[in-house]
């Protein structure tokens, strides 16, 4: 995988992409709305110690927080019991035990978040074993900030149509390239992500993706608290304190590298209080325009 450099075609149309005009390491498909990283990164290396280096002091004064997110994200299925839920990008499967199924899958690259996921009464799998194994009958697959790392996000739709019953649902949260905060932030956009985030949509390019891979888009929600308004406050925070993800690092998973300065701490506090009025304005201003960060979108499989 050293330096691949990825198709110059784009994988919706065909067509040949040009260079996105500010973001120069990805192409960028004028018909989809699509943008894909150039070169295949060297190296996407997640650590074993990825789960289990989390701020425990942080996660926990953050963790109603958490739940909170996680019973919003469950709401997008109606907020019913199911049978089967699976979850691709599962990670420890802090999530998986909040989902109202009876059975839970989890797919996740790392051995480490499988083993986690085994110890909680998940069944774990690998991406092979989900892209290549029976079908579950599934009745919801979600995807959540995960197909933006994926080599090729179509076969897991294509892979989730196998493993879903005809009435199943595909939830998906993804960031939005075509976003007014990405705009503003330029290179401080916090779910830019260069290197890790392979592929870059909007709304439209993921309506042509699931449409390609057997969809049919059921509803787009422009409003996600869990990720495009903290999306917002990051990218706040990042523009005015110059370093990037000090929130997402304090909150998620320390790497051991990251050092918060002074500076970074006063500005996450700034906009935590009072600047906080204005990061609710642009979050607003961003799902109203249909232009937010992020957004998730909720499809069923195509009749035939
Ligand atoms: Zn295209």
């Amino acid at each position: 995988m050293g330096g691949k450099h990825l198709s110059q075609k784009c994988p919706l149309c065909g067509k040949k992409p040009k260079a996105h005009s500010e973001l120069p390491e990805y192409w960028w498909c004028l018909i989809c709305h699509l943008g894909w990283y150039k070169v295949y990164p060297k190296q996407i290396h997640y650590q074993a110690s990825y789960y289990t280096a989390t701020s425990a002091v942080a996660s926990r004064l953050f963790s109603p927080i958490g739940q909170l997110f996680y019973a919003i994200r469950n709401n997008y299925a109606g907020g019913v019991r199911v049978n089967t839920w699976i979850d691709v990008g599962a990670g420890d499967g802090g999530y998986l035990l909040t989902v109202p199924a009876a059975k839970k899958v989890g797919v996740e690259i790392s051995l480490a978040g499988r083993k986690l996921m085994n110890r909680l009464g998940i069944i774990a799998q690998t991406p092979q074993e989900f892209l290549h194994g029976r079908g579950f009958g599934a009745d919801v697959v979600s995807f959540w900030h995960v197909l933006e790392h994926m080599d090729q996000p179509w076969a897991y739709l294509s892979g989730a149509k196998r493993q879903l019953k005809s009435s199943g649902l595909v939830i998906i949260g993804v960031p939005n390239i075509d976003s007014i905060e990405r705009v503003v932030s330029g290179r401080r956009w916090f779910h830019l992500v260069p290197a890790y985030h392979l592929w870059h949509f909007t709304p439209h390019s993921m309506t042509r993706l699931l449409e390609k891979t057997g969809f049919h888009v059921e509803r787009i929600d422009y409003w996600s608290i869990e990720h495009h308004l903290t999306g917002v406050l990051q990218s706040c925070i990042n523009k005015t304190s110059g370093s990037d993800s000090v929130l997402h690092k304090l909150i998620k998973r320390s790497d051991g590298g990251m050092r918060l300065s002074l500076k970074d701490i006063v500005w996450s506090i700034f906009w935590m209080t009072l600047g906080l009025p204005i990061v609710v304005a642009f979050w607003m201003i961003g799902a109203l325009t249909k232009r937010p960060g992020t957004f998730v979108v909720v499809a069923r499989p195509s009749i035939k």
